[in-house]
């Protein structure tokens, strides 16, 4: 099934999974359309398809198998990247039919096994590509991703034996890609990571050259140097070391967002331990308190499991309490499910389903009294958003406290002239228990 050349040959392009997954989707989908390939979102019509695909858990796994059978039904020719393809074995039981299998990170294999099936075909004016590549995210936002794998091995997570231990990208080819987005319109960059905290570590801090002066691969360094660019600066997946408190002061001075992603898991020590968590909630206690006095406005969001094989009902009312201290701003919460090949599978005592969902319950209805408080007290502030969407009868927007897709929204009813990615001054008046809603000022 070959095209001619004024017709390149075109891939459907199906990208699952968390930011991360979606960095490895938009590399891939910049190399196709630098050699000319067309890209399309659905199977339909396709010459081939590629499905990039997590395994994060069993639901996940469902959903990239179930993507794999539509585009083999649909199409037929399908590749397989992502993290459910380190697990060949399973897909190749499921589906022998797929073309090639690879797992995350495999851009080099991935576009082998695009050769081989659909030759690249030369087109120079195809071949042209936005110099800040293809990106997935809308045009006024994007992930940053400045590591790859992680060096934890935290008992219910596979991401190690997926994507390996941590590899940090050099700090000069992470500033370069920051400016090029910058540069192409991107008013909000999103740093990510398996773990934003540990950058560096693998490279021993060493220093990179960038601009013509020596800079130290660090998060601090890199989050001082983000500030120059002028965009939005939002951190993820913050792990809460020692050198975190470098950043409030950053964020006191309104250089980087101030909003701290900060996975958390649980308020129980022993469960904690069975996580196999870096993290004593006490101090983590602490240092909350400390860096709310240095820097009041700080949003912190943090996810948390329930349900956990052991947790027993002081454990869980220990994390209710927990959130009661921390007051977090933002919060998801999952119940455990187990992973294959994960070490928590092999623990004792696991929780009954009904029990996790009753416990999730209880924790969610917690959580969204914290919420509705924290965002009541903002009625009558004011706040820069920006702007997402623009509809006939309103904009939504988000603050420095939400970030896309996770978090909250700040509604604008009415119809304004307004554009996606411009930053608005917005007086608060309303709150429910996830979003704002507000009103444009002119100052
Ligand atoms: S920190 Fe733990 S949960 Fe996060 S990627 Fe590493 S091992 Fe997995």
């Amino acid at each position: 099934m070959q095209n001619s050349s004024s017709n390149p040959p075109n891939i459907g392009f199906v990208s699952l999974g968390c930011p991360k997954a979606t960095v490895d989707s938009e590399r891939i989908l910049t190399r196709l359309r630098a050699e000319g390939y067309a890209i399309q979102p659905t199977d339909d019509g396709a010459d081939l398809v590629i499905i990039n695909t997590c395994a994060f858990i069993d639901a996940a796994v469902d959903e990239s198998l179930s993507a794999i059978g539509d585009a083999l039904a649909e199409n037929g020719r399908v590749i397989v990247t992502g993290c459910l393809g380190a697990r060949a074995e399973l897909v190749r039981q499921t589906y022998p039919e797929v073309l090639a299998i690879t797992g995350p990170q495999a851009l080099a294999e991935v576009m082998a096994a695009v050769h081989a099936q659909l030759p690249a075909p030369h087109d120079p004016f195809t071949s042209l590509v936005p110099p800040q590549g293809v990106k997935l995210t809308p045009r006024h936002y994007a992930y940053l991703k400045i590591s790859e794998g992680c060096d934890h091995r935290c008992s219910f997570c596979i991401i190690p034996s997926l994507r390996g231990d941590l590899v940090s990208r050099g700090i000069g080819e992470v500033l370069d890609e920051a400016q090029r987005l910058v540069e192409s319109g991107v008013r909000e960059l999103l740093v990510i990571a398996q773990d934003t905290s540990a950058y560096g570590v693998d490279l021993r801090y060493r220093n990179d050259i960038w601009k013509g002066r020596a800079i130290r691969t660090h998060l601090t360094n890199l989050a001082r140097a983000l500030t120059a660019l002028p965009a939005w600066i939002r951190l993820h997946y913050v792990y809460p070391y020692p050198h975190v408190d470098e950043l409030i002061p950053l964020m006191a001075e309104g250089l980087i967002l101030p909003y701290l992603d900060m996975p958390l898991q649980h308020g129980s020590e022993r469960v904690l331990r069975a996580m196999r968590r870096p993290a004593a909630t006490e101090r983590v206690l602490e240092r909350l308190e400390r860096w709310r006095s240095q820097c009041p406005e700080l949003a912190l969001r943090s996810t948390f499991i329930v349900g956990f094989p052991g947790e027993t009902e002081a454990d869980f009312e220990q994390l209710l309490e927990f959130l009661r201290a921390a007051r977090l701003d933002r919060v998801g919460c999952f119940p455990y499910s187990p992973v294959a090949g994960a070490a928590a599978n092999d623990l004792p005592d696991p929780v009954h389903e009904s029990v996790k969902l009753e416990r999730l319950e209880r924790f969610m209805a917690v959580q969204a009294q914290i919420s509705h408080e924290k965002l009541a007290s903002r009625i009558g502030t004011r706040l820069t958003v920006l702007v997402d969407a623009v509809e006939e009868d309103a904009i939504i927007a988000r603050s420095y406290a939400d970030a896309p897709e996770i978090d909250g929204e700040v509604m604008i009813p009415g119809a304004w002239e307004i554009n996606v990615g411009d930053f608005i001054e917005v007086e608060v008046t309303d709150a429910g228990d996830h979003d704002l809603w507000a009103q444009p000022v002119d100052d």
